[in-house]
């Protein structure tokens, strides 16, 4: 029997795969599909021996995955050499209703639908990819794994919005938070990186990639996290704004006759970073930071402003603190953004070693210093070795 699933992440334009040894984490082969149903799509596909990239007509979620299929045809390695143990997918959001990973059956399907109404950009196109790996895969087992599963733990007082109960009650509005996945992976990491038992561990999570959000997880249990309903809440992001006073969005309506559309679109594309300096992508605002271009060093300290107060707001849910772990592409990367982000606060026993935190090194590691009460841990993230390893464990049960 191999441990090799097939991991699947479908965006509403997007198919990425990978095969990945549970066991392992080692990826076979991994390859994104981009600009579905839009005239010219891209395929990259990596496997041993290599990168390809082509750019071919892709009009269907189908026509994505039968492309992945020719790659590892082509370019290897071959699936029947793999020999997949099931199809793993990201799914968004799985509402109350899911606190863990579900094998995929129509009754999954139909409530996964139900929820389409809460992640109306995200469900539709999981879906989409459920849909066509099971018509592609039908003798492979299919496993669904929820970006919103690991945060099911957190207690009522924290998931509650204070509004009318009937908002709860009757449309299910409440915390649900996301990248739970990442979130699960990274705070086991941590503690095998500290040789410490994940359920005797309370630690500080900051996701910042694309989509940042922060998480409390005592002893293994996600108890606050600072995406809600939707991934809009929380940390300043990319495009989205996180956090802002709820009365904004009536005042843009009332007077600057902004329409509904607009003001979603507008805090979910066109704030956070891109709102603030013009520019989303991390790399290129430090570059604009270097050159002291005044937007870009605003964006950066509202950003690294915004993670500090939410360090501050878990640790007092927390109560006590053994690490601080920064993940995702900028948390991963960038040395500037964590030491703003704790600067100060050694009283609260966090004390970043600037060496460490500045050595040009990747992978798991401690960067602060060895009287730091508090770990400080760069820890990368694996959302497909994490997706592959609930899949397997759906599947054996
Ligand atoms: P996603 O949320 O799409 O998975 P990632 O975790 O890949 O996103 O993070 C993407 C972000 O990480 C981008 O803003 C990118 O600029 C930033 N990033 C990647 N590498 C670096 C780096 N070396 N230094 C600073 N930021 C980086």
């Amino acid at each position: 029997m191999s441990d090799h699933v097939l991991v699947i992440n479908a965006g509403s334009s997007s198919l990425k795969y990978s095969v990945v040894d549970a066991s392992t984490g080692e990826p076979a082969a991994a390859g994104l599909v981009e600009r579905i149903g839009e005239g010219e799509g891209r395929h990259v596909h990596r496997s041993p021996a290599g990168e390809t990239e082509t750019t071919l007509s892709i009009p269907t979620h189908e026509d994505a995955l039968r492309s992945a299929m020719d790659a590892f045809e082509a370019d290897g390695p071959s699936l029947a050499d793999l020999d997949l143990e099931a199809v793993g997918h990201r799914v968004v959001h799985g509402g109350s209703r899911f606190s863990a990973s579900a094998l995929i059956d129509d009754a999954l399907i139909a409530e996964v639908t139900d929820l389409v109404p809460l992640a109306p950009l995200h469900n539709p196109a999981n879906l989409e990819g459920i849909r066509v790996a099971r018509g592609l895969f039908p003798d492979l087992p299919q496993v669904a794994v929820f970006d919103t599963a690991f945060h099911q733990t957190l207690p009522p007082h924290a998931y509650t919005y204070a509004v009318p109960t009937d908002w709860l009650e009757d449309h299910g509005i409440r915390r649900y938070g996301f990248h739970g996945t990442s979130h699960s992976f990274v705070s086991q990491e941590a503690a095998r990186l500290l040789v410490r038992d994940p359920s005797d561990l309370n630690v500080i999570v900051l996701h910042l990639g694309n989509g940042c959000s922060a998480s409390a997880v005592r002893g293994g249990r996600s108890v606050e996290t600072s995406m809600g309903l939707t991934p809009l809440e929380g940390l300043v992001m990319g495009t989205r704004s996180g956090d802002l006073d709820p009365a904004i969005p009536a005042y843009l309506t009332r007077e600057l006759g902004m329409s509904v559309d607009e003001i979603d679109h507008a805090l979910n594309s066109a704030s956070g970073l891109r709102g603030l300096a013009g520019e989303n992508d991390f790399r290129e605002l430090s570059r604009l930071r270097a050159s002291n271009d005044e937007r870009a060093c605003l964006a950066f300290d509202v950003y690294c402003h915004r993670i500090r107060k939410y360090v501050g707001a878990y640790y007092a849910v927390l109560g006590t603190v053994d690490a601080v772990v920064f993940t995702a592409g900028v948390g991963e990367n960038s040395a500037d953004v964590r030491a703003a982000s704790l600067d100060g606060l050694e009283r609260l026993g966090i004390t970043i070693d600037p060496d460490r935190n500045s050595a040009p090194v990747t992978g798991a590691r401690r960067i602060s210093t060895d009287g730091s009460e508090v770990a400080v841990l760069v820890v990368p993230t694996n959302e497909e070795w994490q997706i592959a390893r609930e899949t397997l464990t759906v599947v054996r049960a």
